[in-house]
């Protein structure tokens, strides 16, 4: 494979590079800067760019070689499926290319229990753990802050990480692909573009330097090459949403049914481009911007910043029904359909909880009830 791709990007190409994440993985090790792994979306990727690192998002995408169930030798049986996924995936080759992992601790137990694990099962991996504070008062910027710098000197102690340091230069980089995937958000409202290909893009850009992504998609979509945009029609089928937490298999969205589909609330979806930070060296400022992201399903929604989030979205892609996407045995997902629900309640919105795991074995009965849920809002 190769990564010499033309910006009239197809997605056949983006469903390629995904299908062959870990070979895509070992391409880049050997162009990109040393590659630093993360979980979650609340990681400073800025801060690793600036160091002349490259961030990039792990997948629970199946690897060849992973054995089913192999797992079960470090964790529970009833740890997330997501979790179960990623390290039977790791467990083939450790996910060598990776110079270091950050973990995102103070999220959710399964996370928390597996940083332990890692550390063990991939000894040679240098693993970091990072706690994003729950609140986003005066204590936690000053915490944050200095989790942030311990992270720096971290890094450039034994990640290599340059002590070369243009975090501006990266927060205008991350800034402008935040942008880009924007633009092509509003595609996906307007019904010019299916979710599908929108969500490869998304999972796409976290795994291509920031710069190459930039590069590459700053005129997406091409005006040249019709085929390059699958358009549906959607004036006959209902407008859906879909929220949840960290769901990252664009395949589920392969179906027909989710023809509908023009906005998401998910944490590699809508809350991973929708803030832009302000461009600045000062770290202090830096910390101040990333407090001001919405929340996750692991944290505390103090200021029911997350709802409200939700709320504006429907308003704003004139929603008539949100699909609730729970992943198997992730509490923080289950945690937080009680008070969405709620809320959806309470303002009349029509949903759908749908629960699944990533390999989505339970596609058939999924299909059936979207169908059924897209009938009713009819
Ligand atoms: S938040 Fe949920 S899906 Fe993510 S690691 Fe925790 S339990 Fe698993």
């Amino acid at each position: 494979m190769s990564f010499n791709i033309r910006s009239n990007i197809l997605s056949s190409s983006l469903e390629y590079y995904l299908t062959h994440y870990y070979e895509a993985l070992t391409e880049l090790q050997q162009l990109s800067n040393p590659m630093v792994g993360y979980f979650t979306n609340k990681i400073p990727v800025e801060l690793l760019d600036a160091m002349k690192l490259h961030p990039v998002r792990i997948f629970a995408f199946k690897h060849p070689q992973a054995q089913q169930g192999a797992y079960e030798r470090y964790i529970q049986t009833f740890a997330c499926s997501w979790l179960r996924g990623i390290l039977d995936n790791g467990l083939v080759n450790g996910y060598k290319d990776l110079e270091g992992i950050i973990f995102s601790t103070g999220t959710c137990d399964s996370l928390q229990n597996v940083s332990d694990v890692w550390q063990k099962v991939f000894a040679a991996q240098l693993t970091y753990n990072l706690t994003f504070p729950i609140k986003s008062n005066k204590a936690a910027g000053t915490y944050l802050e200095n989790e942030f710098k311990q992270i720096v000197s971290f890094a450039q102690k034994h990640l290599k990480g340059s002590s070369d340091f243009k975090l501006t230069e990266s927060i205008r980089k991350y800034n402008l692909k935040r942008k880009i995937l924007q633009k092509v958000a509003n595609l996906v409202s307007k019904g010019q573009l299916l979710y599908v290909t929108f969500a490869q893009l998304l999972y796409f850009s976290d795994l291509l330097p920031v710069d190459k992504f930039t590069q590459i998609f700053k005129d997406f979509p091409p005006t040249n090459n019709d085929d390059s945009i699958s358009v549906t029609n959607q004036d006959e089928i209902p407008r859906l949403l879909v929220s949840g937490g960290m769901w990252d298999n664009w395949e589920l969205f392969d179906i027909p049914e989710w023809n509908g589909l023009v906005a998401d609330d998910l944490s590699f979806g809508h809350r991973n481009f929708n803030y832009t930070l302000a461009e600045t060296d000062s770290m202090k400022s830096y910390v101040e911007s990333q407090l001001k992201r919405t929340s996750e399903p692991t944290a505390y929604d103090e200021k029911n910043q997350r709802l409200e989030s939700l709320g504006e979205q429907i308003k704003e892609h004139d929603v008539n029904g949100v699909v609730l996407l729970t992943m198997k045995f992730c509490d923080p997902d289950a945690f937080e359909l009680v008070p969405i629900r709620k809320y959806l309640e309470s303002h009349d919105i029509s949903y759908l909880n749908l629960e699944t795991s990533p390999d989505i074995s339970n596609v058939g009965q999924l299909r059936t009830r979207l169908a059924a849920f897209s009938e009713l809002l009819l």
